[in-house]
């Protein structure tokens, strides 16, 4: 166990080394997504997932959290599309086996591979309903999610994803984290209507991917741009949190960003919510729509049984306060 001392540790370095959130879409809205995508889906299926949405709210974000401990999943999360090929990306085969004949396996590692493995995921979703296993759609459903929302951000499908290559280092967590910390709950709307049906998965996908390739151009520029108007004192604030000072962007500098990207970061934060409602409930219907009042009704599984993250979690947090 940790003690309270090592906690705190833990937070302030955390903090420390990652100023700007390390987290893709930032913890809060991987949380956000996933919730708010149970309230666009329809009864039969609101049943289970609104009896589970502490659960599928908060294990959004165990992919991430994974990422420190197993090698394999880094590359889940993002594709550098940019490197192999340019808008709108037609040469990039879109079928798994291809793409690793023409590129290889080892660099597709390199280069990211999310958009195949959001369909190995919607797959696997599919089989758990198919097979009604509780566990299995509840942890698959929140995962997914979690890929879904981080291929609608524009720098998970760029090689300059954290701005290295401009001098731009932080603009990852300034777009992801810190413009919807700061607006998302009191300014976003995000009602995004009913779940609708993903007649082509892997079109679908390459839509949102290429999408999201075409903007981060944008992102940065606009960004860049910004930054030689704001003097560095304007543009970074510190504050204080447990016990750590914190360098931070500025409230104005992020809400002039978030102005000037016009509104990007909510559109894509709805598109997102959009998406992962969609996605759950293709995977239900292509599964002949399972009832579900069944699962729903059993008390849920235990907390501990499906938290399988937890040791990764600590052994995470006792890694970084060494
Ligand atoms: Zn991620």
């Amino acid at each position: 166990m940790l003690t309270v001392n090592q906690l705190r540790c833990t937070i302030s370095v955390l903090f420390l080394f990652f100023p700007f959130s390390a987290y893709p879409w930032g913890f809060f809205a991987h949380e956000r997504i996933n919730r708010l995508a149970v309230f666009g889906l329809p009864p039969e299926m609101m049943l289970l997932y609104k009896a589970n949405l502490d659960y599928i709210t908060k294990h959004a974000t165990d992919p991430d959290k994974r990422r420190y401990m197993v090698p394999a999943e880094g590359p889940r999360h993002f594709i550098d599309i940019d490197l192999l090929d340019s808008p709108p990306y037609r040469q990039v085969p879109r079928s798994w086996n291809e793409a690793v004949t023409r590129y290889s396996a080892d660099s597709l590692n390199r280069y990211g591979i999310l958009p195949w493995h959001l369909e190995k995921m919607l797959a696997l979703l599919t089989k758990a309903f198919r097979e009604k296993d509780k566990q299995h759609i509840l942890r698959l459903s929140a995962e997914l999610g979690h890929y879904l929302a981080d291929a609608h951000v524009p720098l998970h499908a760029c090689s300059n994803h954290n701005g290295q290559f401009s001098n731009q280092h932080g603009i990852h967590g300034l777009w992801e984290s810190r413009i919807p910390e700061l607006l998302a709950d009191e300014t976003f709307d995000y009602w995004t209507g009913k779940a609708y049906y993903i007649a082509s998965p892997r079109e679908y996908i390459w839509q949102i991917i290429t999408l999201s390739g075409k903007e981060a151009d944008s992102v940065l520029r606009i960004e860049k741009e910004l930054s030689n108007k704001f003097p560095a004192g304007r543009r970074f604030a510190y504050e204080s949190r447990n016990g750590a000072l914190v360098r931070t962007y500025a409230d104005d500098y992020t809400k002039t960003y978030a102005k000037l990207l016009n509104n990007m970061v909510e559109r894509k934060m709805r598109s997102a919510i959009s998406a992962v409602a969609a996605a759950w409930y293709t995977c239900w219907v292509n599964a002949g729509q399972p009832p579900l009042s069944d699962l729903a009704d059993n008390s849920p599984a235990p907390a501990d049984s499906l938290d399988h993250l937890a040791p990764l979690q600590l052994r995470w947090m006792e890694e970084h306060c060494k």
